[in-house]
């Protein structure tokens, strides 16, 4: 017990973290005694609820060696200790007094998003500088990763200017929503943003321009992916013109109906989307019907899942 007790103290001061040792035996004592957890989990889950406790990324799976090099869109899974070459594209506004600085990080690979915690006690970040940020961990919500920057993390500024790049990625899945927004749509003239209501958030009251548009969300089964559709493809893919769109509207006296026609065609079928990632999207260039699944496959699929 005493030398699970020490290893987990180790780690979690390698971590910044300090814990007095008797809570960290009780809790342990717990699980192996109590709940009789095989010694490896519990020594786990025992780090995972410490360094929760203080904000940082718990470690899954095998304990973790140096952090690697990395590109963005070659993360894959949470709690991958990580280095990336990164340029900071924007600066959010934090919604937590635990965040010191958050935004959109990118390089040539694609964007995510970045979290830097506030106990990290390091330097800002400014938008449109390249870094490499070393030792920082990948987390993952609702099938987006991001980054986060903990108080083991570096922060070095580069010389070089990081080109971020827009590769595109595939992503095969179920049409499970067509969101308020698609269909017929009036974007500002001046900054082609979408209008709510006839009014643009940064020109006001403006003649809008009609465009068609398709914000998806498609759905492979583990993770769901939004996705964004420009006036061509959705014209090809709902076989309707922005003419024919605009013409359908103006008869039912209501933009919705063209919202309605994309729902009826689309939600449920399966697609393949071919498109860079940007931000929380994927923007379309290309999209066509996934062949579908035969309930032989659905089996095949799922007793593959079980023997993973
Ligand atoms: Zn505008």
């Amino acid at each position: 017990m005493k030398k699970i007790v020490d290893q987990i103290q180790t780690r979690l001061k390698e971590q910044g973290v300090g814990v007095p040792e008797g809570e960290v035996e009780s809790r342990l004592r717990m699980l192996i005694e109590d709940f009789k957890v095989p010694e490896s989990e519990a020594r786990r889950s025992v780090l995972n609820y410490f360094l929760k406790e203080h904000g940082l990324t718990p470690i899954r799976g095998a304990a973790r060696g140096a952090s690697e090099k990395a590109k963005v869109s070659g993360i894959s899974e949470p709690g991958k200790w990580i280095d990336l070459e990164i340029k900071v594209l924007e600066l959010w506004e934090p919604n937590s007094e635990s965040i010191s600085q958050t935004g959109l990080v990118g390089d040539e690979t694609g964007s995510l998003k970045f979290v830097k915690w506030a106990k990290s006690g390091l330097s800002d970040l400014e938008e449109g500088k390249s870094y490499l940020l070393k030792n920082v961990t990948t987390d993952e919500y609702q099938g987006r990763f991001s980054i986060k920057i903990n108080r083991t993390s570096e922060i070095m500024p580069l010389e070089e200017d990081i080109a971020v790049g827009t590769q595109a990625v595939e992503f095969m899945g179920a049409m499970v929503d067509v969101q308020k927004g698609s269909g017929l749509i009036k974007r500002c003239p001046v900054c082609k943003r979408s209008l709510a209501k006839g009014i643009c958030g940064e020109h006001g009251k403006v003649e809008g321009i009609y465009d068609l548009r398709i914000k998806g969300v498609l759905d492979d089964g583990t993770r769901v992916q939004d996705v964004l559709i420009n006036r061509e493809i959705t014209e090809s893919l709902i076989g309707l013109t922005l003419e024919d769109a605009k013409k359908m509207a103006m008869e039912a006296l209501d933009h919705e109906v063209v919202r309605g026609l994309i729902e009826e065609k689309l939600m449920g079928r399966y697609y393949i989307a071919l498109g860079p990632r940007v931000d929380r999207y994927v923007l379309v260039e290309c999209i066509k019907p996934a062949p579908c699944l035969t309930s032989n496959d659905v089996d095949e699929v799922i007793s593959a899942v079980e023997v993973a």
